[in-house]
């Protein structure tokens, strides 16, 4: 029996208040639901823009109450929100990604068992959580990088060690926390891959993507992958429908691959959400993988997006904003007068270094001239060519 879907018109919930949730509440309230956001930041960018806004922590009684009271389904934008919220949640409105799928992307540990599981190769690594199982770790795994198993995102948490000595003092550092010690790989390509799973097993995806990072930090994707061989990107689309197949996922997740220069694919890690490399299908793709998980979430069709143009995404991170150590608006109107330009800015008010801010998608008829506007793009901003 397929379930009855919730219809517009009903409210959807979103644990986390970032951009993710941000867009997500966008993309629901363009199909006309109203939306609630729990997030203890009063000025959160999906609290911002939501119809209703529970500004407590994500274990809070009354907030959760709140949060159900109000929505009829539930969803997260955001991998860290404490399981026990999602399980109290699950146990009274629909709530997708579940806690359990959300507990597996937690933990580079468990994903990495998943992947195991699923038969999609990873980097080799070595759990490291007692100082016994650091002594023993093997010689083959370095130099590596090792990663706080939990909590980690845009590359921190993570210490590149060179040899034994550095892999002690680096555990030591991230406060002998689990971590996992995975071999440093040589890469050629990066690329990611979303992908909709319903309730009822359809799954459907974006085309894939190819992602440039800057200190461990997304800056550039571009969509068709312009250094992926057709069967690459095949590889890598089975193997994420095969993720989301294995643990019966239901929403939308983000696979992350690394293309080693033999060739081979490895799964890196993977997200229960929309993902920063998926942005770019709001403005270049008939269905956004927002859209994507409003369906999810409600039981509506999923029905294959149809990429319309070729898309370059830029982040816009905190750094753009200070310019000789002193703080200044970047110059949207010369970035405006460009054609094809989306700017997406996420309301967020104090521009840190390092910040994701927002974005910029250039799209295009085809994916020369989609990159020429982004190289132009990235000029005027002073962010370096690709
Ligand atoms: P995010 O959540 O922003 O995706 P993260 O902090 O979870 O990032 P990872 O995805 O694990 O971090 O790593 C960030 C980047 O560091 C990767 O995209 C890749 O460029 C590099 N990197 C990570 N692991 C390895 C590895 N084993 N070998 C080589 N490079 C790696
Ligand atoms: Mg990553």
């Amino acid at each position: 029996m397929t379930p009855r879907s919730i219809l517009p018109g009903a409210t959807l919930g979103v644990m986390g208040g970032g951009q993710l949730g941000r867009m997500f509440v966008q993309a629901a309230q363009e199909m006309g639901y109203f939306t609630a956001v729990l997030d203890d930041d009063p000025t959160s960018p999906a609290g911002l823009v939501a119809h209703y806004h529970i500004a407590t922590d994500y274990l809070d009684e009354q907030g959760l109450a709140q949060l159900m009271q109000r929505s009829a389904a539930i969803t997260t934008e955001f991998e860290n929100v404490p399981a026990g919220a999602l399980v109290t949640l699950g146990a009274h409105r629909p709530v997708a990604p579940t806690a359990d799928a959300v507990a597996v992307c937690q933990d580079r540990a468990a994903e990495k068992a998943q992947f195991r599981r699923s038969g999609v190769p990873c980097a080799p690594f070595a759990l490291i959580d007692t100082p016994e199982r650091l002594a023993a770790v093997d010689g083959a795994l370095l130099p590596g990088i090792l990663k706080t198993a939990r909590l980690g995102y845009d590359g921190k948490g993570q210490v590149r060690v060179a040899d034994r000595a550095a892999l002690a003092a680096a555990w030591h550092q991230l406060g002998n926390v689990p971590c996992v010690l995975e071999q440093l790989l040589p890469l050629a390509l990066e690329l990611s891959v979303v992908v909709a799973r319903s309730a009822s097993g359809d799954v459907v995806r974006l085309p894939v993507q190819q992602n440039l990072h800057r200190d461990g930090i997304l800056a550039v994707t571009q969509v068709p992958a312009p250094d992926a061989t057709p069967a690459l990107q095949q590889q890598a689309a089975d193997a994420a429908a095969a993720l989301a197949e294995s643990m019966a996922y239901v929403g939308v997740l983000c696979v992350e691959f690394f293309i080693l220069s033999d060739g081979r694919l490895v799964a890196n890690e993977m997200a229960p959400r929309p993902h920063n490399s998926g942005h770019w299908s709001i403005d270049g793709a008939d269905i956004s993988q927002f859209e994507l998980q409003v369906r999810t979430l409600t039981g509506l069709p999923l029905v294959a997006p149809r990429q319309h143009s070729a898309a370059v995404m830029l982040n816009l991170l905190g750094d753009l904003w200070w310019r000789d150590g002193t703080e200044k608006t970047p110059p949207w109107a010369a970035v405006l007068a460009l054609p094809g330009v989306h700017l997406h800015l996420y309301g967020k008010t104090s521009a840190r270094p390092g910040r994701k801010m927002g974005h910029l998608t250039l799209t295009a008829a085809t994916p020369v001239e989609a990159r020429a506007t982004a190289l132009q793009a990235a000029a005027l901003l002073g962010l370096p060519a690709f």
